[in-house]
């Protein structure tokens, strides 16, 4: 290896150390540290962010990079990518300013709190000054990294690098239009009763179930641990995984679906090439990608009938009274009762995406100000009773319920329902060439499946951008027929 590509791997392995150190601290933070270490919390993370920051933007990575980039015919294909993707983060870094970087984050801390108490008050018009701030504060930082181009695109590299709005809409268009009689049809069938899952089940055998179920699914605990947080998260990588869940008693899906999906992303995380996972390119792919294993594990194995044949017998030795008579078919049907409702992160497969649809509708026109913010609870509740046939009777259980924009997350959302889609396309994919797959997961088998993904979408990480990922896995570009083709033969 040349002395500059050494030295750039030194400098950009001890960025991914300090990501790492980031992420321990952040994981304390929501699972063990005291009320009282918030504010000496704050400044530590602010001390690696800005450690980190200067070492994003330093003339010395600049000039490792150009150098670099003038000999890329000697580089290797993973040397290539580390270099690309140091690069979209070098660029980025560099040409946002650091009082607008600062300016960004203090108004995006003001308001979460202020989207927190309005939330809780049903109080938009107290949430709506930051939003309107947030957006223009947003708007700049686009316009610094993007110039004229399309600012929601500038966002979207962020989480989905590769992906455009113009490839992103169409997906959505077809989406809908495949979604909305799908609906009507389910709903014209008799719905489901989901009385089962609501009876009291005690946490400690819900959670001994739960590490039961992610140890077969191939979770490494000699390498990762399982706690409670308030919101579910995984973190880490390697050697070092975690993730959390959160009980309720009077709801048994709560928790196992909460803890499928991630421990579906905690097994990206430990199936990441060990040798890589410091380097720029060595992580995973893209947000999308991700949220297609979580979900792939939690709706589309987790919620069908071969996994519970074989686990529903040791599900009901742990609840004996609860499940007292209920039939494998009856409770298949619960599990995957169709609803739809005004809270996304309760919505079931078949709404879910409608409410990923209106979210990314009111994102786009609001950052292009076609949508001003004074309008956007009318909007919200038109766009729910148009796609859903539901309407919001306060803006809590409308456009006030999730954080992401208070946070700043502006183009987040999609990659939820682009996790959807791809999970549907790699199941089809995967079983081509596991054709007893189905047997195999009533058998209680899940390994062959966790090894094929490892070997197709884990190990590459970052090697090549979602866009050539897909179509390198699943011999076609991303598209919408494979799920709804998997929902049309579920439901
Ligand atoms: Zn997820």
């Amino acid at each position: 290896m040349s002395e500059q590509l050494e030295q750039f791997y030194e400098h950009t392995r001890l960025l991914a150390d300090l990501g790492r150190a980031q992420e321990v601290l952040d994981w304390d933070r929501e699972v063990m540290m005291p009320a009282g270490g918030a504010q000496q919390r704050a400044l530590e993370l602010a001390a690696l962010a800005t450690v980190a920051h200067e070492r994003l933007t330093s003339p010395t990575l600049a000039a490792l990079l150009d150098g670099l980039e003038q000999r890329a015919e000697e580089l290797s294909a993973a040397a290539l990518a580390d270099l690309r993707e140091t690069r979209r983060g070098h660029d980025r870094a560099v040409k946002v300013p650091s009082k607008l970087v600062a300016e960004h984050a203090r108004v995006c801390a003001l308001a979460q709190g202020q989207w927190q108490a309005a939330r809780q008050d049903d109080d938009f018009a107290r949430f709506a000054p930051h939003l309107e701030r947030v957006l223009e504060v947003t708007r700049q930082v686009a316009s610094a990294i993007g110039g004229d181009g399309d600012l929601y695109d500038v966002l979207l590299e962020d989480h989905e690098p590769g992906m455009t709005r113009a490839a992103l809409e169409p997906l959505f268009d077809e989406l809908e239009a495949g979604l909305r009689p799908l609906l009507e049809r389910v709903l014209a069938a008799d719905p489901a009763a989901d009385a089962v899952l609501r009876r009291p089940y005690p946490e400690e055998l819900q959670e001994q179930f739960a590490r039961s179920v992610a140890a077969d699914m191939g979770f490494d605990f000699a390498g990762g641990r399982l706690d409670r947080s308030a919101h579910p998260f995984t973190m880490g990588t390697g050697g070092d995984v975690r993730i959390t869940t959160r009980y309720q008693e009077d709801f048994l899906p709560s928790s196992l679906f909460g803890l499928i999906h991630e421990a579906g992303h905690a097994l990206y995380q430990q199936g990441l090439d060990p040798e890589r996972f410091r380097d720029p390119a060595g992580g995973y792919c893209s947000l999308g990608v991700h949220e297609s294993q979580s979900r792939l594990w939690e709706n589309m194995i987790g919620r069908s009938r071969p996994f519970w044949t074989h686990r529903l017998p040791r599900l009901r030795e742990l609840f004996p009274d609860q499940l007292d008579g209920v039939t494998l078919d009856a409770f298949v049907a619960a599990i995957n009762r169709v609803e739809p409702s005004l809270i996304r992160v309760e919505a079931d497969e078949v709404t879910y995406n409608l409410h990923i649809v209106l979210r990314y509708r009111m994102e786009t026109a609001l950052l292009t100000g076609d949508l001003p913010v004074a309008e956007l609870p009318g909007a919200w509740a038109d766009g729910m009773e148009r796609l859903l046939g539901v309407r919001p009777a306060n803006d809590r259980e409308g456009c006030l319920q999730d954080i992401h924009w208070a946070a700043g997350a502006v183009a987040y959302f999609p990659t939820y329902t682009l996790g959807n889609l791809l999970a549907a396309q790699l199941m089809e994919a995967a079983r081509e060439d596991l054709p007893d797959l189905d047997a195999r997961v009533e058998a209680g088998e899940l390994q062959p499946l966790r090894r094929w993904l490892q070997d197709k979408v884990h190990r590459p990480g970052r090697l090549m951008l979602a866009p050539e990922l897909i179509p390198h896995v699943t011999g076609a570009p991303l598209s919408v027929a494979p799920f709804l083709r998997y929902l049309d033969h579920k439901f």
